[in-house]
């Protein structure tokens, strides 16, 4: 054996009888006890003792980090619970705000209205007339101010190929709501542009913060904006702490000479940040009205895909399977599941092997947890989604969307599981915290805190819940064979906690410590 670049000795290993391991090159070359880690050194060889128990890296299989870098710019709305905070929170803002200056703010609950509707006008007069751009929590909507519209020209309703829109009141006013990205980008492209360093500066904050958390890697779920030069400053700066395998969009609009350039790009890219798949939006969210339900939701929206021909995503589908690119579908609502389920099945038939996956599955019954499990797809799932903004009593936005009939066919991660559907699990940051060990606890309990469990059929064991951050997300990026377990020849990206997650309850795993993280055979995170 070659001397080792890096030996780590724990309390013990996870799914091994070793209690340390060698890494040399990226690669865990040996693993053994105590005693045979005299043998694996050389010079230059770096030794860490580090109680606790060793992981497998966990992975969040799906985040955004430069989205979060980009959107937590201004103020952090994610704790406002009532309109009447809000207001204060927003005035004062608007009053300390330089002349002419935007007030930007994220992170915002559509449940602070309380079901009313959602308006700028709402804000009050004095925020109504500044000029204000707020992101909600889910990343597909935004309010701006009237001030905001005027500004950009938006005086009535437009609508988009793609579902977005900009809401209208019954006189056709602009409501200030704008939906998914193409409206929102009305306004937000007169927001003056930050330095790109401003920007990197922060999302290599976020990035060192997920490594303490115990994060090794995520899969980004967009390639938006062009942050290729962002990505390249964090690297180049030392600062990227994460494994990243990037996925650029897929839209309706684009025609297979674009799928051809995005087959060329992908493996491009960095060290650690690499393009490696494609994704798509087959529609948007039940919370604003544009998922694609098999039946409508209360106010007989969420009936239709983004993409108007389905027929045609079907055919990118299968030319990127063709390809061999691995494809990542975004399908919330229980057609579209269906619809994603029903392509993915035809294009793994023509091209055996290719590599699919789908995001989110909020909704969905028993005959399509069935389709997805006969499909060969891969589900990507956020359980605090379910936890953090769904309510056991329905009373909340997205519940009332879909009406109590359906509230049983919410997230239902044991449901795939149990019939051999491999699951991924993810934050989708910044839509919600990334920590993954919230995350793993929430998936076995699914409540939040002493919220009454929503769904508790639904929940995962312990087992179900690491994997679906280790062996889960390893198969969903096409590394089963050579990720997510600790052998000899896996990747050395490891995440050391205070103790195993599967050996605690699950209400105490959030405080495990994070003792170290290791990506790419290197120690990224060491607890201070
Ligand atoms: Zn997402």
């Amino acid at each position: 054996m070659t001397a080792a670049d890096l030996v780590v000795v724990a309390d013990a290993l996870h799914g091994t009888t070793g209690e340390a391991l060698a890494v040399a090159d990226g690669r865990i070359v040996a693993i053994g006890d105590r005693r045979d880690t005299s043998g694996w050194g050389g010079r230059g060889t770096r030794t860490v003792h580090l109680p606790g128990v060793v992981l497998p890296g966990l992975v969040d299989a799906h985040a955004h980090p430069v989205l979060g870098a980009r959107v937590s710019r201004g103020l952090d709305l994610q704790g406002v619970r009532t309109l009447g905070e809000l207001r204060t929170i927003l005035t004062r803002a608007c009053r300390e705000a330089a002349p002419g200056a935007w007030v930007l703010g994220w992170g915002l609950s559509h449940d602070v209205w309380e079901g009313a509707p959602i308006t700028a006008a709402s804000l009050g007069s004095a925020v109504d007339g500044a000029l204000v751009l707020l992101r909600m929590f889910d990343a597909h909507s935004a309010l701006a101010s009237s001030a905001a519209l005027a500004r950009a020209g938006v005086d009535g309703p437009r609508t988009f190929p793609s579902g977005a829109g900009v809401a209208v009141d019954a006189e056709g006013t602009p409501t200030g709501v704008l939906q998914e990205h193409e409206a929102i980008d009305l306004v937000e492209r007169l927001v003056p542009v930050e330095a790109l360093a401003d920007v990197a500066e922060r999302l290599a904050g976020h990035l060192e913060r997920m490594a303490a958390a115990g994060l090794t890697g995520a899969h980004v779920m967009d390639f938006e904006g062009d942050p290729a030069a962002l990505y390249a400053a964090v690297e180049e700066a030392d600062r990227m702490p994460l494994r990243l395998r990037i996925h650029p969009w897929v839209d309706p609009s684009t025609t297979e000479q674009d799928w051809d350039a995005l087959i060329g790009a992908t493996g491009s890219g960095g060290r650690l940040w690499r393009l490696h798949g494609v994704k798509f939006f087959l529609d948007g969210t039940i919370d604003n009205g544009t998922a694609w339900l098999t039946h409508a939701d209360c106010h007989g929206q969420s009936v239709r895909s983004t993409w108007p021909s389905p027929a045609h995503y079907a055919a990118a589908i299968a030319r990127f399977a063709a390809a061999g690119v691995p494809t990542a579908t975004h399908a919330i609502g229980d057609a579209a599941v269906r619809h994603a389920a029903a392509s993915i099945a035809a294009a793994r038939a023509a091209h055996p092997g290719s590599l699919h996956r789908i995001e989110h599955l909020e909704l969905t019954g028993d005959d399509i947890v069935d389709a997805v499990a006969g499909s060969g797809a891969i589900a990507s799932m956020q359980p605090t989604h379910c936890t953090r903004f769904i309510r056991a009593d329905g009373r909340d936005n997205w519940s009332a969307r879909v009406g109590r009939a359906r509230a049983g066919q919410s997230w239902r991660t044991r449901a795939l599981a149990d019939r051999g559907v491999m699951l991924a699990l993810g934050s989708d940051w910044p839509i919600a915290p990334f920590d993954p060990r919230e995350i793993i606890a929430e998936a076995q309990t699914r409540r939040h805190g002493d919220g009454e469990p929503v769904g508790a059929a639904e929940a995962l064991s312990a087992a179900q819940a690491l994997a679906g951050y280790t062996t889960g997300a390893a198969a969903a990026a096409g590394h089963a064979a050579d990720e997510g377990r600790l052998a000899v020849g896996m990747r050395a990206d490891l995440t050391v906690l205070a103790a195993d997650p599967t050996q605690c309850a699950p209400e105490d795993v959030p405080a495990l410590s994070v003792n170290a993280t290791v990506v790419d055979g290197r120690v990224r995170h060491l607890r201070g």
